[in-house]
């Protein structure tokens, strides 16, 4: 797959927020009188979950209820470095040659690929580094303006226990081995792993849905009038704004990184949540928001971590690498992406 970047420059207007949300759930079409549409809206992996979701007469209205119940057990039971109860806390407190459940040894071979392809500009063994910068707690804190960023020899420290290729994976024996002072976060990946979840549950049981975690978007089937889906995409200049929309039919897995999401400021300068594992600090590639479209929630959540962390060029070399589509907004303000991404990328 080739691509080739398009610049878009707009003059005058900034190109305004970037996100995705369910844009399809505004543009509701007239269904079949025995559709049913459920929505929600909850809570759950520290985040906010939106469902859409279309069924016939006689499938489970409680499907959304199913759902959100799944994430948070994957979260309390796998996923949570935080939980104790947790699988990858257990193995984050137990360090060096660790047992593990087939189910964590098959979420982390793909994590450790990308990884590797990455370069490890996304990189799961960079907790330490994560836990010091208190990238959780900043949503919830009572008083931003006090916080301290982690001093730097204490970053150099926990840099010197992180990368991926220090870490071995052994699926057949059900092993792995984390080294001393490595601390494993699967926070770039935890939503785009629920909605390959969310996507078993819904086969056979739903007729179409779109569901978001987060920066993390699941379309799946038909909508009742058969239009595609629409997923508005947030422009990080703006964030009450969209840049465009994806135009796409079927099941897809669209995730974004912004540096909007999360960050606090301080001195009048903003720290944001994506860290590059080469210096400890948020990545400045000069990219202010990835989008990535791929069939897999894994892939789209990690890839559109590690472009962030890349840059344009490197970062859709990369997608390409996983047959994946990416779109790129600058900090100059220019949208940059794959040739197939062009296909489903509409301005308003
Ligand atoms: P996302 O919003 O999907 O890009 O994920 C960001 C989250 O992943 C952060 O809140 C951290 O928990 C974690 N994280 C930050 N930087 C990295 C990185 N370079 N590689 C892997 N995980 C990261
Ligand atoms: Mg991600």
């Amino acid at each position: 797959m080739k691509y080739f970047c398009k610049k878009m420059k707009r003059k005058g207007i900034r190109y305004l927020a970037f996100t995705g949300l369910l844009a399809a759930g505004c543009l509701l079409g007239c269904g079949r009188k025995e559709d049913i549409t459920l929505e929600s809206m909850d809570t759950a992996m520290g985040t906010v979950i939106q469902q859409r979701i279309y069924l016939s007469e006689g499938q489970d209205t409680q499907l959304t209820q199913r759902i959100l119940e799944q994430i948070r057990d994957l979260e309390a039971e796998v996923l949570s470095w935080r939980l104790e109860e947790a699988e990858l806390a257990q193995v984050n407190a137990q360090q060096g040659c660790v047992e593990v459940s087939q189910e964590l040894l098959h979420l982390l071979e793909p994590v450790f690929e990308v990884a590797e392809a990455s370069g490890g500009a996304f990189d799961p063994t960079i907790g330490e580094v994560v836990r010091l910068w208190n990238i959780d707690e900043w949503a919830q804190m009572e008083n931003p303006r006090g916080y301290r960023l982690p001093p730097e020899d204490t970053l150099s420290e926990a840099l010197a226990h992180t990368g991926y290729e220090k870490l071995s994976l052994d699926v057949n024996a059900s092993k792995l081995y984390l080294p001393e002072g490595m601390q494993l976060d699967l926070g770039a990946v935890g939503k785009g792993i629920a909605l390959n979840r969310i996507r078993e549950l819904l086969e056979g049981e739903a007729g179409g849905a779109v569901i978001s975690a987060g920066g993390s978007i699941l379309t799946f089937g038909e909508r009742p009038d058969h239009a595609p889906w629409r997923i508005g995409i947030t422009d990080p200049l703006k964030y009450s704004d969209r840049i465009g929309y994806l135009e796409i039919s079927g099941r897809w897995c669209i995730s974004t990184s912004g540096d909007y999401e999360r960050y606090v400021e301080v001195d009048g300068v903003r720290y944001h949540h994506i860290i590059d594992p080469d210096t400890g600090y948020p990545a400045d590639s000069g990219v202010r928001g990835v989008t990535i479209l791929a069939k897999d929630g894994l892939l789209s959540d990690a890839l559109s971590t590690a472009c962030f962390v890349l840059g344009v060029e490197e970062g859709m070399e990369l997608a390409e690498r996983f047959e994946a589509e990416a779109l790129f907004v600058t900090e100059e303000g220019t949208i940059e992406m794959t040739t197939g991404m062009e296909t489903y990328f509409h301005t308003r």
